[in-house]
């Protein structure tokens, strides 16, 4: 077997982790975590209602700085 038996077919899709993310909205949550922590603004904020008399408003996805998703776009920061 040679290297390129197992060279892949398809050229591989780069990652867009959510600190190079031009969705991702870093500046908030103040309490420890093991990475800095964000909110992903990729889609319209989803209502967020626990039970029917604790409507907790709409809420965004919050990631991780290494998180990432398929619908990642580098911003222009990332020098993607
Ligand atoms: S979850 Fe996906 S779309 Fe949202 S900030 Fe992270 S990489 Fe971007």
């Amino acid at each position: 077997m040679s290297e390129s038996d197992f060279a892949p077919t398809v050229a591989p899709t780069p990652i867009v982790h959510c600190r190079h993310c031009r969705f991702w909205d870093a500046h908030m949550l103040a309490r420890p975590t093991r990475t800095p922590e964000g909110l992903c603004r990729r889609k319209a904020p989803a209502p967020a209602m626990l039970a029917d008399e604790a409507d907790t408003g709409t809420s965004w996805p919050k990631t991780f700085e290494d998180d990432w998703c398929g619908d990642g776009e580098p911003n222009e920061a990332s020098g993607f």
